[in-house]
């Protein structure tokens, strides 16, 4: 599996990893079994939240597909805004810890930008990263706005990523928002890379376009979808899947080489839209 460098953190994290957001609805034994298959295959980007299945996709989906390969898993989680006060953050983080029986998290992100003083939440997160709970800290839905008044609270250095709605047709971030983390060295980490399900028919305009690129590589729609997604270096994309099936199909993407024209290609079929600065969300 290919990785590339997580923004300032230094390490090196796959370019496809394992989102986990609605798995509690899904088979547990289909999840663990494709959330295994998943590590085995180097998608060791694992990525939860305290609000997923009301801890329940921390505590019996992902703690369990990761124990006794803990040092394997670059882990992410996520602190809800409304409890991200700084006694608020620090409780979170406890309790994630624990479900997900583990000593640290490798990443841990504010879920979206809420109504408690963020300089709350950065204190907090520089609190757990000395203490070694957490060793990396970022964000997630932020808009340029929000970011903005993020650096004025923290080095951009210590600001690892920030993680946001991105796919074929949604590419707003790629106005302002991408630009703005890559000057600055922080990984944006695309989420709903299928859409949440709504990929493009193979019938659709765009969808002609991804199956056409797919058939000259013996590929498929989603895997030329899932590079094209992580073709900028500071990019990163979290499918999920609860399927093994589908986890073995995205995870083939990684050796995927597409080319100028192929790219070009499909950037035609699926236009960025007008000008934001802000963050679509799901
Ligand atoms: P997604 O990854 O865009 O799509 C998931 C859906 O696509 C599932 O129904 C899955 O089916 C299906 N799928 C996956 N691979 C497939 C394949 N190769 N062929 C056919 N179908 C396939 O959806 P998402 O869960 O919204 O986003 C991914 C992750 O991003 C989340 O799980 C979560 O970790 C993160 N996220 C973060 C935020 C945030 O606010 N920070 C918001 C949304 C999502 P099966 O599951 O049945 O295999």
């Amino acid at each position: 599996m290919e990785q590339r460098v997580f923004g300032h953190t230094g390490k090196q994290v796959p370019v496809l990893g394992q989102g986990t957001w609605q798995m509690e609805d899904d088979s547990r034994e289909a999840a663990l079994r494709s959330l295994r298959a998943g590590l085995d295959l180097g998608l060791t980007h694992i990525d939860t939240a305290e609000l997923y299945g009301h801890g329940k996709v921390e505590e019996s989906l992902v703690a369990e597909a990761i124990s006794g390969r803990r040092d394997e898993v670059f882990l992410v989680s996520k602190v809800m805004p409304s409890h991200a006060t700084y006694a608020g953050t620090l409780a979170a983080c406890e309790k994630s810890l624990r479900r997900l029986r583990t000593d640290r998290l490798d990443c841990y992100l504010l879920h979206w930008p809420g109504s408690h003083p963020l300089e709350e939440t950065v204190r907090a997160f520089e609190k757990l990263v000395a203490d070694g709970k957490v060793r990396a800290w970022g964000v997630s839905n932020f808009s340029v706005a929000d970011l903005e008044e993020l650096v004025g609270l923290a080095s951009p250095r210590s600001i690892a990523c920030n993680q946001v709605l991105y796919h074929l047709e949604e590419r707003a971030i790629e106005h302002a928002v991408l630009p703005w983390c890559e000057v600055r060295g922080i990984a944006v980490v695309g989420y709903s890379p299928f859409g949440n399900g709504h990929f493009p028919s193979p019938q659709s305009p765009g969808g002609r376009v991804l199956e056409s690129v797919a058939r000259a590589h013996g590929a498929t729609a989603r895997q030329v979808a899932l590079r094209f997604l992580v073709r900028r270096p500071s990019l990163f994309a979290i499918p999920k899947a609860s399927r093994v099936a589908h986890l073995r199909d995205n995870a083939a993407a990684a050796t995927l080489v597409l080319t100028r024209e192929e790219l070009a290609s499909i950037d035609q079929a699926f236009p960025p839209g007008p000008y934001r600065d802000d963050v679509p969300v799901i």
